[in-house]
């Protein structure tokens, strides 16, 4: 090949002297239109979609060939990919193609011009010329794409006249264009000399330079548009491009049985991560999951992050075969589940996926993130993985949002409310405390009891607050109590979530100061599961809660997993009995011994012990003999409004045997 490169460039210097007869070698023309050619060449601009290079080089020497023949156009064809190897540095061979090649096609279409020129008998003032001028623009471009595409074929095979087809196509309406101009270039050089051709030398820079600049305007708002749907964190698409990569593919489908599926991601226990650890750890973890699930997925489908710990997948297709989604949804939670080294610590989480289909579950983009995430949110209620969704759990979860947006609106609308039950020491025989017990004053459902909406709540960050109005209205009560002589203590019950918020100690101190309270009037009732779930955060809120000092007592205990070394190591200073233990100890041998060995448990390890759920004078007598401390049960009072509870107390000092009568 190289042996053939060098015979076409020989050749061409040998045509070059042969016409040099018909050359026009102006100085001035020849430097103009070769620092034309070359610095239009040099600055070329190139799309990025099909490597397009938009230039003024070819309209240059197709002017060098028509104004000053084959010679001088050659020669500046072989200047100008000499000069523009400089910035391209392409490999030698190609150099040397291209070298031939702009060798000869500005040299062919000059031989062409004049030569037609010639035999048609025209001038610059007859529009045949111009004719022509056009003619040789495409004879230049024919053979300059056939000896380019030409070689790339002998490099790697395949038929010529695909590849330039291939090559041609997307170029053909910018060299047509490019055409014209030439014509015109020629028209002003002709009838202007070099004046003219200087003109149009300028005319072109600038219409070069404003071409680039359009460019680099596009590409620069693509990049913004790129930035603008994408997750900066993972760089993977956020939900905007993830939204509408499914609207895209819904007005994409061919046949109206298309389907495809939607899947939602949620870690499980992202948060414990990233509060225990810090959000450094949290965001390696994400930024390491989200080339993974991409990896999985594939180059077909698109895994999008939410937001926080949410990402989503749009599988490649295959949405009808339900095997097919549940293998790829197992797949998706075995690759989430591989453990993550950061920082020489190995994280493990788990993920719950939730699956829509479209069209059955949705027609548009909201409707199939919707649904996905309410089949999410059951999968991941029921601990399975993953589940699809189901008309089902939407109702659950319309319920659980209203229910949830419901009691936003109640708390702010002064709904919940907090009743108070009596605490009695036994040995004094007088009322010693209260215990707190939140109630929602319902519009519609009357006063709701604790066990129609807690649990909801205390799955979700709401539990803070409401925990936080109960604390505050218990205070405020308190102070009242004691501002009307009695020295009483109240207890507050705290949730899981609760010891885990490192804010609480601190906010519980200011409402103390609020309310100008001893921090012993206050009582914390904790259950031992609560503890179970977080032992090291549990027991450092609880110390810096006791330090406040808070009384702090294990409540429903008794119940659940009790680990003595978890009792032992807590600064509490008091046991409450559950009272299924307490209700049915005079009819169960069983329960009796519990209460009784609780009591003296309690003793040894120098707490106090509160037996609750005393329903009658038998039992209270019956505690009284087994040393218990204090009791607490619907035998004494029931939970009791604010006023209710303040005319109780009232009663009971009126009549100072009551509570003693109460002892059967
Ligand atoms: P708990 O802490 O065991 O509260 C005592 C529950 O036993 C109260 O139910 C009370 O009405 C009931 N009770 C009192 N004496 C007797 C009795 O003699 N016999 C029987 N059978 N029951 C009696 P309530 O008010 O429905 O509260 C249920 C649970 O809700 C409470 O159990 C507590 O765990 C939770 N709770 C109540 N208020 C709050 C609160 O403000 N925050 C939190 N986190 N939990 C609360
Ligand atoms: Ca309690
Ligand atoms: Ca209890």
């Amino acid at each position: 090949m190289v042996g053939l490169q060098r015979l076409a460039f020989v050749a061409a210097g040998v045509t070059v002297a042969a016409t040099a007869g018909g050359d026009h070698w102006d100085a001035w023309s020849l430097a103009l239109l070769a620092v034309f050619t070359v610095t239009s060449d040099l600055m070329y601009v190139e799309t990025d979609s099909n490597k397009l290079k938009v230039s003024g080089s070819f309209l240059g020497l197709i002017l060098a060939a028509v104004l000053l023949g084959g010679g001088p156009a050659s020669l500046i064809g072989v200047l100008t990919i000499a000069i523009g190897w400089v910035r391209s540095r392409e490999a030698k061979h190609y150099f040397r193609n291209n070298v031939v090649t702009y060798a000869w096609f500005p040299l062919a279409a000059a031989l062409f011009f004049h030569l037609a020129v010639h035999l048609a008998h025209v001038g610059p003032r007859q529009p045949g010329y111009y004719l022509l001028v056009f003619a040789a623009f495409v004879v230049a471009l024919t053979i300059n794409f056939v000896m380019i595409a030409g070689y790339q074929c002998y490099l790697d095979g395949g038929p010529l006249v695909q590849k330039a087809r291939e090559a041609l196509r997307p170029i053909l309406a910018s060299e047509l264009f490019s055409a014209l101009l030439t014509v015109a270039a020629v028209y002003v050089a002709v009838t202007h000399g070099t004046v003219g051709l200087a003109l149009v030398g300028l005319v072109l820079v600038v219409f070069q330079y404003l071409v680039s600049a359009l460019l680099l305007s596009e590409r620069r708002s693509e990049a913004l548009q790129r930035m603008a749907t994408t997750d900066v964190l993972t760089g993977l698409a956020n939900r905007e491009r993830f939204a509408s990569r499914i609207d895209e593919r819904i007005a994409a489908r061919d046949q109206p049985g298309d389907e495809f599926a939607v899947m939602l991601i949620d870690l499980d226990h992202f948060k414990e991560i990233n509060d225990t650890l810090g959000h450094l750890y949290g965001d390696a973890l994400l930024r390491e999951l989200g080339p993974r699930l991409a990896d999985l997925v594939g180059s077909g489908g698109l895994v999008a992050r939410l937001g926080g710990d949410e990402f989503a997948v749009l599988p490649p297709t295959r949405a009808h075969d339900t095997e097919w989604l549940e293998i790829t949804a197992v797949e998706l939670l075995g690759c989430i589940q591989q453990p993550l080294v950061v920082d020489e610590l190995s994280l493990t989480v788990g993920a719950s996926i939730g699956i829509s289909r479209f069209p059955v579950d949705g027609a548009d983009a909201q409707t199939l993130l919707r649904r996905a995430d309410i089949a999410m949110y059951a999968a991941k209620s029921s601990q399975s993985g993953f589940k699809f969704y189901a008309a089902e759990q939407d109702v659950y979860s319309r319920r659980r949002l209203g229910m949830l947006g419901d009691f936003q609106r109640a708390l702010a609308a002064e709904e919940i409310v907090v009743h108070y039950q009596p605490i009695v020491d036994v040995e004094e025989v007088q009322v010693c405390g209260a215990e707190a017990l939140v109630r929602w004053q319902h519009p519609e459902l009357g006063l709701l009891a604790p066990g129609a909406f807690l649990q909801l709540i205390e799955q979700t960050p709401m539990i803070g607050p409401l925990t936080r109005h109960v604390i505050d209205r218990a205070l405020e009560q308190c102070a009242r109590w004691r501002a009307a002589g009695h020295e009483l203590a109240v207890s507050v019950n705290l949730s899981v979530r609760n010891l885990v918020d490192p804010n609480l100690p601190d906010e519980i101190e200011r409402m103390l100061a609020t309310h100008s309270l001893p921090a012993a009037a206050l009582h914390l009732e904790i259950t031992e599961g609560m503890i179970m779930s977080d032992p090291d955060r549990a027991v450092a809120t609880l110390t810096s809660l006791s330090a406040l000092g808070i009384r702090l007592s294990i409540d429903d205990f008794g119940t659940g997993y009790s680990s003595l070394a978890n009792l032992t190591r807590m600064p509490v200073s008091e046991l409450k009995i559950d009272r299924s233990f307490v209700t049915s100890m005079l009819a169960d041998e069983s329960d009796l011994i519990i209460v009784r060995s609780t009591i003296n448990l309690g003793h040894d390890l120098g707490l106090e012990v509160v037996a609750e759920g005393v329903e009658d004078g038998y039992t209270l007598a019956r505690l009284g003999n087994l040393g218990c401390d204090r009791v607490q049960g619907y035998h004494i009072s029931r939970p009791l409004a604010p006023e209710a509870f303040a005319a109780w107390l009232a009663s009971t000092e009126a009549a100072a045997d009551t509570l003693l009568e109460k002892r059967a």
